[in-house]
């Protein structure tokens, strides 16, 4: 089992801060149409709650990085923070020693997953970030059983989370805000997928370096 590129956690929660946040008024546009409009505050708050809490005690490993961002969702309103917060929490305690291997990464991932939809009863197909996060989880289990590079397998469990949520486009949402207003999310990209597909490519981007 591979060991992820050094200083992982810091890479991807300084990628995510660079990427996540000057796309959330896009997310925040996508809630508008087909839910109550907040996603884009609940994502940027929770970041900068992250960020501030990072300023004023440096995380000193992986676990504490992805701490910091499980806490800013944590500590956010919307049905969304509560997920995110405890799929990060999920990703957070996945590395036993240290810096997370491929494997341990991918337990994370499918840990996360599966706590998402213990608290919030969605399968694939209801539109909202699980049609993101399921591809993404079951791409990278497979790529860890084959014996991928990291590179190559976050790589690809970052497509497949984009593909998921890319199909969320034609869905009628079965569970949250936009489940209330029926044939009106046709047509909308779910944020919630949207985001969670962003999260991953983040990582595969740290991992790339
Ligand atoms: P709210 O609808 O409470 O305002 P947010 O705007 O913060 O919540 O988050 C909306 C996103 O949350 C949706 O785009 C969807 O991906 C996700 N979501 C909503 N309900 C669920 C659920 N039951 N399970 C998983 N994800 C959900
Ligand atoms: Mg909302
Ligand atoms: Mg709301």
């Amino acid at each position: 089992d591979i060991q992820l590129v050094p200083d992982f956690g810091r890479l991807w929660v300084d990628t995510l801060f660079e990427t996540f946040l000057d796309r959330t008024g896009a997310l925040g546009e996508l809630d508008r149409r087909a839910g109550d409009g907040d996603f884009g505050t609940n994502v940027s708050s929770a970041l900068r709650r992250a960020r501030q809490s990072i300023d004023v005690a440096p995380p000193s490993d992986y676990s504490g990085w992805l701490t910091a961002i499980s806490r800013g969702f944590l500590g956010t309103g919307g049905t969304s923070g509560p997920l995110f917060g405890m799929f990060f929490r999920d990703i957070a305690r996945c590395a036993a020693t240290g810096e997370p291997t491929l494997g341990e990464f991918s337990s994370g991932l499918t840990a996360g997953l599966a706590t998402v939809q213990r608290y919030g009863k969605a399968q694939v197909g209801h539109k909202t970030m699980v049609d993101a996060l399921a591809p993404a989880a079951g791409t990278l289990e497979s790529a860890v059983a084959a014996g991928a590079a990291p590179g190559t397998a976050l790589e690809k469990t970052a497509r497949a989370a984009v593909g998921g949520a890319r199909g969320t486009i034609e869905l009628i949402a079965k569970r949250g805000r936009a489940s209330y207003v029926g044939d009106v999310a046709r047509g909308v990209l779910d944020p919630g997928a949207a985001a969670a597909a962003m999260l991953l490519q983040a990582a595969a981007l740290a991992q790339a370096g």
